[in-house]
C-alpha cells in the first residue's frame, strides 16, 4: 500500500512520460502532414503546449521531493519512438496518426483529472492548478480533432483518389 503522496508522485511521474511520448509523437506527425496546414498548424501548437506541459509536470514533482530521471520515463520514450516509426510506414498515415492523437488526447484528459483528484486529495493547490491549465490545453486540442477528423479524412480520400486517377465525384466535405 502507498500513501496518498505516494501515488501522486507516481501518477506525476507517469504523466510526465506520457508527456514525452506525447511530444515524440506529435514531432513525427508534424513532419509529415505537409499537405494538410490546418492539421499542421494545431499538431504545431500542441506540441509547444506539450513541452510547457513536460516542464510544468517536472516543476511539480520537483516541488514535492521527487526527479524525473527514472526508467520508467525512458520504457515510455522508447514506445513513443516504436510507434512513430509504424506510423511512418503507413501509406494513411495522416489518417491514422489523427485517430491516435484523439485517442492520446483522452488518455491525457483521464490522466490529468485523475492528478487534479490527488492533488486534491494531499492539499497540493500548485499541482493542482498546473494540473487544470494542462487539462485545458488538452480538451482544446481533443475537440479540435473532433471537429477536424470529417475535413482531414476527405482531403485524404481526395489525395489519394487524385494519385489514382479518380475523384470523389458528387461527395464533397461538409
Ligand atoms: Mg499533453
Ligand atoms: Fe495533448
Amino acid at each position: 500500500m502507498a500513501t496518498a503522496e505516494e501515488r501522486l508522485m507516481e501518477w506525476l511521474r507517469d504523466a510526465h512520460a506520457m508527456e514525452a511520448q506525447a511530444e515524440t509523437m506529435l514531432a513525427t506527425l508534424a513532419q509529415r502532414v505537409v499537405n494538410y496546414p490546418d492539421l499542421e498548424a494545431q499538431i504545431e501548437l500542441h506540441l509547444e503546449e506539450t513541452r510547457r506541459q513536460a516542464e510544468s509536470l517536472r516543476q511539480c514533482i520537483e516541488r514535492r521531493g521527487g526527479d524525473t530521471s527514472t526508467s520508467r520515463d525512458l520504457a515510455g520514450k522508447f514506445v513513443a519512438f516504436g510507434q512513430g516509426l509504424s506510423g511512418m510506414l503507413a501509406s494513411d498515415e495522416i489518417v491514422k496518426g489523427a485517430i491516435a492523437s484523439y485517442a492520446f488526447e483522452h488518455m491525457e484528459i483521464a490522466t490529468y483529472n485523475v492528478l487534479i483528484a490527488a492533488a486534491d486529495a494531499v492539499g497540493d493547490s500548485e499541482t493542482k492548478e498546473a494540473c487544470q491549465l494542462n487539462l485545458e490545453e488538452e480538451e482544446a486540442m481533443a475537440d479540435w480533432l473532433a471537429n477536424n477528423l470529417h475535413a482531414t479524412t476527405f482531403r485524404y480520400l481526395g489525395r489519394e483518389l487524385a494519385d489514382v486517377g479518380g475523384d470523389l465525384a458528387d461527395v464533397t466535405a461538409s
